[in-house]
């Protein structure tokens, strides 16, 4: 990175960031997959309508997207739920982080997900969306929400299972962003009463949202969140 862009990232972050403190970590096995608990003081949860998003600084002048869930007004807290399968700045700085580290994050910004008005609702995406629902979850109370969360490690999809109790289903990723399982998921479900999620893997989400869109049941509404590709 050349310098002037160094000193203008400097500057930024100066003006516009804000930390928070690691409380927790755990690490699902194999350690590809973290629950961090934060203490975020200045947090601006004022759009907490909507499932939220940070900017967290993942090595010197990178940022990476992550998901507040489970926020906790009161004492100003949330879990970060953050997948580390592939080789990048992100999956490198969780592996890294500890107990009682700083984060560090630029602002607080909307998703498109918010719980829908009427009909069901039925999320889909990869490990990198498990905050991202579990946000939608709090957001909605005890409105079910049904759907499937692809997941490559057998492990993972037990760990899954026994930890959550939700009716989103733990499935099988084949492939890079789980369109093979999800598809083979909906097959056989009825989607005409219901609100469709998808976030996770950009390429999948856009083949996904096509493929339901073409079925005679189409649903009330297909609401799409793209995270990486
Ligand atoms: C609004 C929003 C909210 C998000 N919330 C979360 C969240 O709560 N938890 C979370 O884990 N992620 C979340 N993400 C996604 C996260 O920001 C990206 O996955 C991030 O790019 C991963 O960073 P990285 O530095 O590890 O890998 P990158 O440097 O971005 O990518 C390295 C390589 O890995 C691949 N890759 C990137 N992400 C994944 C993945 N998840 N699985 C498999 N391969 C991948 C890329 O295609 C690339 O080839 C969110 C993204 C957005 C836009």
């Amino acid at each position: 990175m050349n310098i002037i862009k160094q000193k203008a990232i400097r500057l930024f972050e100066t003006a516009m960031a804000k930390t928070g403190t690691v409380l927790a970590i755990r690490a699902w096995e194999p350690a590809t997959f973290f629950e961090v608990d934060v203490h975020f003081p200045d947090m601006d949860m004022s759009g907490w309508k909507r499932v939220q998003h940070i900017k967290i600084r993942v090595a010197p002048g990178v940022y990476r997207d992550y998901t507040p869930a489970g926020w906790d007004e009161d004492i100003r807290t949330c879990t970060l739920y953050i997948n580390a399968e592939q080789n990048g700045p992100g999956s490198r700085w969780i592996k890294s982080l500890r107990e009682g580290d700083s984060i560090t994050y630029v602002g607080v910004g909307a998703t498109f997900h918010r719980p829908a008005d009427y009909g069901e609702m039925v999320v889909f995406g990869d490990m990198s969306c498990i905050g991202h629902y579990l946000a939608l979850q709090q957001l909605a109370g005890g409105r079910g929400i049904t759907g499937a969360i692809t997941i490559a490690q057998e492990s993972h999809r037990e760990e899954f299972a026994e930890y959550f109790s939700w009716k989103i289903q733990p499935v099988r990723q084949r492939d890079v962003g789980g369109l093979h399982s999800i598809l083979k998921w909906t097959k056989d479900k009825p989607l005409a009463n219901s609100n469709v999620y998808i976030s996770g893997h950009i390429p999948t989400c856009v083949q996904l949202r096509k493929e339901l869109k073409r079925r005679e049941d189409s649903p009330l509404g297909i609401l799409v969140q793209g995270f990486w590709s």
